[in-house]
């Protein structure tokens, strides 16, 4: 994420900033021109422990981020997922694809998944619902463990479920079905079964030379909706190095080739960096180029590139 200018006084802001660190300005972010106003017409749930700081959308009280939640209710652990939400439906704007007036209708349901009462993670024809039981961080841990997922993050879960909204949305408009399967798979294979099977089979590593992660292994629509959130993964923290160092020319990213290049040495300092520090690699991935290869028929779905 880069960094964004104070309205008032032109300090750095960040983007879940409320206020100016500096002078004190109540804000508000305005998805439109990806930039800080002087607060006038605040998102409804900015009153809310969730202190969105987006402006309302033309004709709502809500911003174009909480007018996509159904009957959400804001509690402590949904906070982390709305910020998830906030990050990415921004970068999703800024690769050119707005979700309001897409079919099928993009919509979230902020669950709290209990013992008694289980939540599945998962999209549902635009509907995607999210687990905010993982927005406690002692209990994030102990799946991330569980699950052998220590990437396993909110962030995440919104980028991957996404993947599987933009597959329904875009098939057929930003890339072809036949193009996809000739890179994933047949994605008719029956889902349950193969989840079934997936969870039923022991990690041996083998899915390694062809998938970015044991799960992408289960289905065609989970590689490519790993696929998909591996690619905001780079676009996403490629940005921030970016507007960090202003080393390298954002239009660079217009190549793949280009931006990939630039994340190796990325990855490696991002996970050095948190290692120097006692902290797990938040990538600790070594996709094969088979892998590789799928991350970038994502990166030219955004492109517009897979179209014949
Ligand atoms: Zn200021
Ligand atoms: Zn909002
Ligand atoms: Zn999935």
């Amino acid at each position: 994420m880069k960094c964004f200018k104070c309205p008032a006084c032109s300090e750095r802001v960040f983007f879940a900033n409320l206020n100016c660190n500096a002078c004190g300005a109540s804000l508000m972010y305005t998805p439109a021109s990806d930039s800080f106003r002087v607060t006038d017409s605040p998102c409804k749930k900015r009153e809310t422990i969730e202190q969105c700081n987006w402006e309302s959308a033309n004709g709502s009280t809500f911003c174009l981020s909480c007018s996509l939640d159904v009957d959400e209710t804001p509690t402590e652990l949904t906070v982390v997922f709305q910020q998830s939400k906030r990050r990415t439906l921004r970068q999703l704007h800024r690769l050119g694809i707005q979700p309001s007036g897409i079919e099928p209708r993009l919509l979230f349901a902020l669950e709290e998944g209990t013992a008694d009462n289980p939540v599945t993670t998962g999209h549902s024809n635009g509907l995607i619902t999210l687990d905010v039981s993982e927005g406690d961080a002692e209990h994030l841990q102990r799946i991330q463990d569980q699950m052998s997922e220590p990437y396993r993050t909110p962030l995440g879960h919104v980028r991957h479920e996404l993947g599987h909204w933009f597959w329904q949305a875009m098939a057929g408009s930003l890339f072809e079905l036949d193009h996809f399967r000739s890179v994933f798979g047949d994605e008719n294979t029956p889902y349950q079964q193969a989840l079934k099977d997936h969870y039923a089979q022991l990690d041996d590593g083998s899915w390694k030379a062809n998938y970015i992660s044991f799960y992408a292994s289960s289905h065609p629509w989970e590689d490519f909706a790993e696929s998909f959130a591996h690619f905001l993964h780079i676009d996403g923290t490629l940005e921030t190095m970016q507007s960090s160092m202003q080393a390298t020319d954002e239009s660079d990213r217009a190549s793949f080739e280009t931006m990939y290049s630039q994340w190796v040495p990325v990855t490696t300092l991002i996970n050095e960096l948190n290692l120097s520090m006692g902290m797990p690699e938040p990538y600790p991935f070594a996709p094969s180029q088979i892998a590789v290869d799928k991350i970038r028929f994502v990166a030219d779905a955004f492109q517009g590139n897979n179209k014949r």
